[in-house]
């Protein structure tokens, strides 16, 4: 069993993007930028957007973090987000999820300019992707792809059974693992929780993306031995042997899966930096195309 290194991997990815912002800048081309807003005090929110904006300082990108209160109205922040759109300094913008329930996420995520929409939850974006036309891909998915490009790990042919079927992972994952493109050509199965026969569809995967927020989800009975398991799920549980009082756990049963596995993501230090990776990526292209269309 090989643990597949979100963390190394990230690591590497961005000395690469770092290397890009300074040739960028060398040859004339402006810091990329990237626009956060963070809406009420969740504190998993909290701390995404803290790392993400963190990751731009770390790769040479200017970041600014808009953070308003539980109470702005839906119109307060889709006039935030115009703003954002009409800023030239800004490349990227982000809207941490969830949104309070008073506000609708697809009007907002709908709001963002398509040139700026560096989490790829843009309608334009999202039916790019489907078309395999150039475009931003949603972040976690994407750098899903680009974990296993980097282990060199060919999916062609492979039946990859999804579980989850939410709208920034579990749905756009589908269609990234079925391009023909490489790693691609898989086979897909979307199961979600209406999914009857979950178990049976499991055992015949031969990699399995496990993005539902159960902890402990996919457990030993579920994998067949050889299967590559990648689990998006970030779920906080209690642990009394922790100073905190709790800790975090993925979707899958981890322990007793992962001596089944040919290779397994961890959590924490799996999908949740790569994640990062494939924004700071979107970001440093939206600041690309940005310079050409002038
Ligand atoms: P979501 O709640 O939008 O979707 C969950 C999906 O799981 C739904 O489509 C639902 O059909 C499915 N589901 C629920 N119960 C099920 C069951 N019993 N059987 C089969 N399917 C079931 O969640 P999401 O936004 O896709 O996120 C999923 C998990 O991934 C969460 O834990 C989230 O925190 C985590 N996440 C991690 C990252 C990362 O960077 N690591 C990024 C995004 C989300």
């Amino acid at each position: 069993m090989q643990i597949l290194d979100g963390t190394l991997v990230s690591a590497h990815i961005k000395e690469q993007i770092k290397q890009d912002v300074i040739d960028w800048q060398a040859a004339g081309g402006k810091k990329p930028h990237l626009a956060a807003i963070l809406v009420g005090n969740n504190p998993a929110s909290e701390a995404y957007v803290g790392s993400k904006v963190k990751s731009c300082e770390s790769l040479g990108f200017d970041s600014t973090l808009l953070r308003f209160g539980p109470e702005i109205t839906e119109q307060e922040l889709v006039d935030e987000v115009n703003k954002l759109n009409a800023d030239d300094a800004v490349d990227g913008i982000l809207v941490q999820l969830p949104l309070p329930r008073h506000i609708s996420s697809d009007l907002i995520i709908n709001t963002i300019s398509p040139e700026k929409d560096v989490d790829g939850f843009h309608p334009i974006s999202q039916g790019k992707m489907m078309l395999g036309q150039p475009t931003f891909l949603p972040a976690t998915p994407y750098g899903i792809m680009l974990l296993l490009e980097h282990y060199g790990i060919n999916i062609d042919g492979m039946h990859c059974v999804v579980i989850g079927r939410s709208n920034i992972v579990g749905t756009p994952m589908t269609i990234l693992l079925s391009r023909n493109t490489n790693p691609g050509n898989a086979t897909v199965t979307l199961c979600h929780s209406r999914t009857k026969n979950l178990k049976e569809l499991a055992l015949q995967a031969d990699l399995i993306v496990a993005a539902i927020g159960k902890p402990f989800f996919v457990t030993a009975d579920m994998v067949k031995p050889g299967a590559i398991v990648i689990d998006v799920g970030i779920n906080r549980i209690d642990d009394a042997t922790k100073k905190s009082g709790s800790r975090l756990v993925g979707d899958v049963d981890y322990d007793n899966v992962a001596p089944l596995c040919s290779y397994i993501t961890p959590v924490p230090k799996g999908v949740g930096p790569m994640t990062i990776c494939g924004l700071m990526k979107n970001t440093l292209q939206a600041a690309k195309q940005k310079a050409v269309k002038g």
